[in-house]
């Protein structure tokens, strides 16, 4: 596997940079992207440095995005948080790039980039970049800090799921040391939210359906959508506020992309393996934080007994467990 010494070499070769994440970015996506980019400006001099992909109006505060460049003759491309080709948010062929490197936190999918660094039990991309900071000569400022900072919480849901580590709090315990950022001042834009969102949350735990084997899940309609305001990305953005319920041992918000006339469906689980699922229905993801999109409404049912099953497996392994 790649090193981090080897991604510095190729950072520092190339004058020409260009970060890609995955499509339908989330917060440790943009950081990440946006964060590299702020530190290769802060550690080089003269490096054209563009983070493109598609902006989301939520994550303005981030900073803005770049437009790819025309040229990408002597370009590296590096693709942050991404496993599969396919999610790689970028308007043109990987190929044009001199060099590709990924780095990413998710389980391995398929290679397609040079050079490639995984690490699946890292909490976050951003983790992975801030270990590479201090391992490299990267200078971090307040502007990454801020960054890296918010990519880690929002990924490991205010430090709760699996793959928040000791190392996760050595590195944040050390950005906060060495940059003294205002850390409690930037909880408000990853948590600020409209009234209409609230509402929206107190429809779904009133609407949710809940099986007996512990699968939560609901079809949102468009209607629902139209009433409540908001957008049709905001369910699947409230999915975490949906753990640690007694009855759910995983919960699935399935919404319809009206434009490109698809479902997708968010899935979290605190137990049952859920991205083994998702991937058989054009997903993936983690072991239990796992999306998909699917065309038909049968495929939706016939995923969420996918789901079910897997909880009642679960509750089952966790039954033999406790009479041992
Ligand atoms: P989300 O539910 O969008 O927050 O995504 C949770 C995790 O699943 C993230 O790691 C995503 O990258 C991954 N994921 C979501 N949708 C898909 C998809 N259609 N294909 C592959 N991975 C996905």
């Amino acid at each position: 596997m790649a090193t981090f010494k080897d991604i510095y070499k190729y950072i520092k070769k190339y004058n020409n940079i260009v970060i890609a994440r995955h499509l339908r970015v989330d917060p440790d996506a943009q950081a990440s992207s946006l964060a590299l980019k702020e530190l290769i400006l802060n550690t080089f001099n003269n490096k054209n440095v563009y983070a493109v992909g598609i902006s989301a109006s939520k994550f303005k505060y981030m900073g803005a995005l770049n437009k790819l460049p025309e040229d990408l003759s002597n370009t590296l491309l590096i693709v942050l948080d991404t496993p599969d080709l396919k999610r790689v948010d970028i308007d043109c062929e990987i190929n044009s790039f001199s060099y590709t490197i990924k780095i990413d936190h998710h389980p391995f999918v398929e290679e397609f980039c040079d050079l490639e660094y995984i690490d699946d039990d890292a909490s976050s991309t951003c983790e992975i970049i801030l270990d590479m900071a201090y391992e490299t000569k990267m200078k971090l400022n307040e502007e990454s800090a801020k960054l890296l900072f918010q990519g880690i919480v929002s990924d490991t849901n205010r430090f709760t799921t699996i793959n928040t580590t000791a190392k996760t709090f050595n590195l944040v315990h050390k950005l906060i040391n060495d940059t003294k950022i205002n850390f409690v001042s930037l909880y408000n834009d990853l948590y600020r939210r409209p009234l209409t969102e609230v509402r929206i949350q107190g429809y779904i735990a009133q609407n949710m359906t809940v099986t007996e084997n512990g699968l939560g899940y609901i079809k949102i309609d468009d209607d629902i959508i139209k009433e409540f305001g908001v957008d049709a990305a905001s369910p699947g953005n409230m999915i975490n506020n949906f753990n640690y319920i007694d009855e759910i041992m995983a919960w699935a918000f399935v919404s319809h992309d009206v434009k490109n006339d698809i479902y997708r469906i968010t899935i979290r689980s605190r137990g049952p393996i859920i991205n083994s699922v998702a991937s058989n229905y054009n997903g993936g993801g983690h072991q239990l934080a796992s999306g998909a999109r699917v065309k038909t409404m049968e495929e939706v049912d016939s995923l969420l007994e996918d789901l079910d099953f897997e909880c009642k497996k679960f509750r089952g392994e966790e039954d033999e467990n406790k009479q041992c």
